[in-house]
């Protein structure tokens, strides 16, 4: 059975090839679809079902997207759903998490939590939905560190590794990340229908 993966970061299907072997994954581009959505919902789940919805109608076949972003408790959870356009989208990550730990410079450890939030939804051609949405706990740390995954991850720090998500291989990033976590929700609950 084919599935689409409603994304074009090939770090994201790479992933969901892993997660998912038993089903044959296409990318927009395998697939040959090429539309921008806008993310205007107000929830990861609401942008992760109309990624979704928009391809599946286009593509008609089951498709799967998601939407996830960091949420900082501090910053009244900023930046969010916003968390790819926070500071312009073009920002340059570096920019982005430098300004983040200004804006925390002097907030103490109890206060720097934070998580990565990831939804996951799977449409199918006859309209049903299923959703997963899973995170990952953590805090802001006071420095950047760490050369591996992206976004956020230099900011990160996840106090049981005593490390920062871009410190981690992406197995063990994998492993306890909200993708990672999501993702295994969703192939659960792909498994109890009868689409393989
Ligand atoms: P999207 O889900 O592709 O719309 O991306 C959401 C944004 O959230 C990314 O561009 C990153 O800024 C941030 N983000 C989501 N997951 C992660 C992660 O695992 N590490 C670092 N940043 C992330």
């Amino acid at each position: 059975m084919e599935i689409i993966f409603a994304t074009k970061n090939k770090g994201k299907i790479k992933e969901i090839k892993q997660i998912l072997p038993s089903f044959d994954i296409l990318s927009m581009e395998d697939a040959g679809i090429c539309i921008d959505i806008v993310e205007d919902g107000k929830t990861f789940i609401e942008n992760a079902i109309k990624k979704a919805s928009e391809i599946a109608k286009v593509s008609g076949k089951v498709t799967i997207a998601d939407d996830s972003g960091l949420e900082i408790d501090f910053l009244d959870g900023k930046p969010g759903i916003h968390s790819a356009r926070y500071l312009g989208e073009n920002t340059p990550y570096l920019e982005k998490n430098n300004h983040i730990l200004q804006e925390m410079e002097n907030v103490p450890e109890q206060k720097r939590t934070a998580r990565f939030v990831c939804a996951i939804a799977a449409v199918f051609p006859n309209g049903k939905i299923l959703t997963a949405q899973d995170t990952i706990e953590g805090r802001i740390a006071y420095e950047q560190k760490g050369e591996n995954g992206f976004g956020y991850d230099p900011i990160f720090f996840v106090p049981e590794l005593g490390k920062t998500t871009a410190e981690l291989s992406s197995e063990q990033k994998n492993a306890i990340s909200h993708r990672g976590k999501a993702l295994q929700k969703m192939k659960q609950l792909l498994s109890q229908e009868e689409v393989h």
